[in-house]
């Protein structure tokens, strides 16, 4: 049975939904009721870009359970052309090959699986775009 965390979290992890302050304009991911700069309660609902551009990233080689037949894969925090900035898998590349700036498209993908039953649980994954 899937965490009720992970039901919590679907509207970000299958929307990629945020929110923006209405009053500043911060983005922020996940959505916040609070703006964490200006502290106004006055958050709209924002999908963001299928798009951005890796900050910084890292190589896991020593993954939990569920992920050891990826391993090693890269992790990276990827910032949208909206200024989110989310962590995610990089797929479909040599993971020591992932750099800041390298521009990648986010795409809907198998995340785990999980429990005993093998739910599958869905979200973004970013992949370079070439
Ligand atoms: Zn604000």
């Amino acid at each position: 049975m899937p965490s009720p965390r992970y039901w919590r979290e679907v509207p970000n992890r299958y929307r990629l939904e945020g929110a923006k302050c209405a009053d500043c304009g911060k983005v922020t991911f996940p959505a916040r009721h609070v703006c964490p700069d200006c502290r106004s309660a006055n958050m709209e609902a924002m999908a963001l870009s299928r798009s951005g551009k890796v900050v910084t990233s890292t190589v896991v080689r020593t993954p939990p359970d569920d992920l050891l037949m990826e391993s090693p894969y890269a992790v990276a925090v990827v910032e949208t052309p909206e200024g989110a900035r989310l962590m995610v898998q990089v797929a479909d590349c040599d993971p020591e090959e992932v750099l800041p700036g390298m521009e990648v498209s986010l795409e809907f993908r198998l995340i785990r699986k999980e429990g005993h039953g093998g739910i599958r649980c869905y979200g973004h994954k970013a992949v370079p775009v070439v």
